[in-house]
């Protein structure tokens, strides 16, 4: 067998594992190179395959070849500057930096450190595609979505990927409103030194590049004679293969006031929308942005979940609040941060709680009138058993009945710690089966729930 066709089975098994999109982005374009001393050699497209490969597929790949070949292989990943410097001595045509152009683009913002969930999941992987294939696969690519979804993440990390896959390739990221001024500004200058050349020179800075990145264009809207530019400027790089991405707060045909033409021409390509975070993603952009500033064993899981449970639809909010905290307990002479001084730090960054109070707070309502006791009491630090133990089926009944998150049902009660709330529902569920009573007058209570 060939190289060839020992790849093409080894890619017959991966398929069978992989969902579509992951086996369409990791592996349809890779090549077995050689097979020599025990080492596969395989060419991949990027850096970021081989990162990927080699982090987080190895296992499966080393499984399905020795599938294939009936022996182990180690593997190696290549990209083809690095098989061209190895069997090629002329290295002039390699990576020429595009000399004096200004990208304008962000290093922070890259795909390994955007995290994907549920809610951000298509964006991301279209986002990798163009980054990938430019001016090949979706073209224009439409992000859109509320602010602090991560659009300009996005877009910066497509921008980096391109720069450092080709490096030949000019890439200008420019939010839409340095556009419309820059415009405004050449013009006005050409206009007072009656010289046309100026806006010349502008309109081909914009012609030569090969990768368009401009960001919040709903901004774009009434400037006129910078919409007229914008859309010759869309026409002259879509019609030259070049890939132009765009986002926006919302979706083309959201954006009055915008020139119907750019709509059409907006949905030529792919438009993606990216939905606020769900809880889960929350929590791992958390853990991430920890992670990246060496601080994963200061953040206790209670505090996490206290932030992700309350910052619902922002993750610049999220970080925020990181930094809060964190900058709180090192006011308070570097004191270990703990729920309760989260809570303290954060009481006036989350204004309004937007956890939804309403089902937990019939609950607390049900259970006080049943034992006639006050909410308040319920809520409250007592420990007297008239008290506790309502407040312990109350917290039962919220975590097991309306499956509230502990966090948030300990907030609920008073601001208590998640560990207490376990402690509460492991005891009722203990209590509940050796004393039928209680049983039915919890089912009774929950009965009442509307
Ligand atoms: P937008 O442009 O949609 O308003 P940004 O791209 O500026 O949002 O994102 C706001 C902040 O949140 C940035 O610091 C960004 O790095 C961060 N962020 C957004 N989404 C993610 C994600 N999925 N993983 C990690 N960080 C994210
Ligand atoms: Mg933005």
């Amino acid at each position: 067998m060939d190289l060839d066709s020992i790849w093409d089975s080894f890619l017959e098994k991966i398929k069978d594992q992989l969902a579509e999109t992951s086996y369409e982005i990791w592996f349809s374009e890779t090549k077995l190179i050689s097979l020599n001393d025990g080492v596969a050699k395989v060419l991949v497209p990027s850096h970021v395959h081989k990162k990927n490969l080699k982090e987080h597929y190895i296992d499966l790949i080393e499984e399905k070849f020795c599938e294939v070949t009936g022996t182990n292989f180690k593997f190696e990943f290549f990209i083809e500057e690095e098989i061209e410097k190895e069997i090629v001595v002329n290295t002039d045509e390699i990576g020429i930096p595009s000399t004096n152009f200004e990208s304008n683009l962000d290093a922070r913002y890259r795909f390994d450190n955007f995290v994907i969930g549920k809610s951000n999941k298509f964006a991301a992987t279209s986002a990798l595609a163009v980054a990938e294939q430019p001016g090949n696969m979706y073209n224009p690519l439409f992000i859109y979505g509320s602010s602090g979804l991560g659009k300009t993440h996005l877009m910066h990390a497509i921008g980096n990927y391109i720069v450092e896959n080709n490096r030949k390739m000019k890439v200008l990221y420019i939010p839409c409103d340095k556009f419309v001024s820059d415009f405004v500004d050449i013009w006005r200058k050409s206009a007072n030194e009656n010289n046309t050349e100026i806006i010349k020179s502008f309109k081909n800075k914009y012609r030569e590049i090969d990768v368009l990145i401009i960001d919040d264009i709903h901004n774009l809207v009434g400037a006129t004679s910078a919409q007229q530019e914008f859309f010759n400027t869309f026409n002259e790089l879509y019609n030259n293969k070049k890939q132009i991405i765009i986002s926006s707060d919302r979706s083309p045909e959201d954006i009055k006031k915008l020139e119907e033409r750019l709509k059409t021409r907006f949905s030529w390509g792919l438009q993606i929308d990216i939905l606020p975070p769900e809880f889960e993603l929350r929590m791992n952009i958390i853990n991430k942005k920890i992670e990246m500033q060496d601080l994963e064993n200061k953040f206790p899981e209670d505090v996490k979940e206290y932030i992700a449970s309350n910052c619902v639809g922002d993750i610049r909010k999220l970080e925020g609040a990181i930094t809060r905290v964190y900058a709180y307990a090192t006011i308070m002479n570097g004191s270990d941060i703990t729920f309760d001084l989260a809570v303290e730090a954060l009481k006036d960054f989350f204004v309004q709680t937007p956890i939804s109070k309403n089902k937990m707070e019939q609950v607390i309502q049900l259970v006080s009138e049943n034992y006639n006791i006050s909410a308040d009491d319920l809520k409250s630090k007592k420990k007297t058993n008239n008290i506790a133990i309502p407040r312990m089926i109350a917290m039962y009944i919220c975590r097991i009945y309306l499956e509230e998150n502990l966090t948030k049902i300990g907030i609920e009660f008073g601001g208590k710690n998640h560990t207490t709330v376990i402690h509460a529902v492991e005891k009722i569920k203990k209590e509940i089966l050796r004393d039928e009573a209680l049983n039915n007058e919890i089912q009774k209570i929950i009965n009442k729930i509307h």
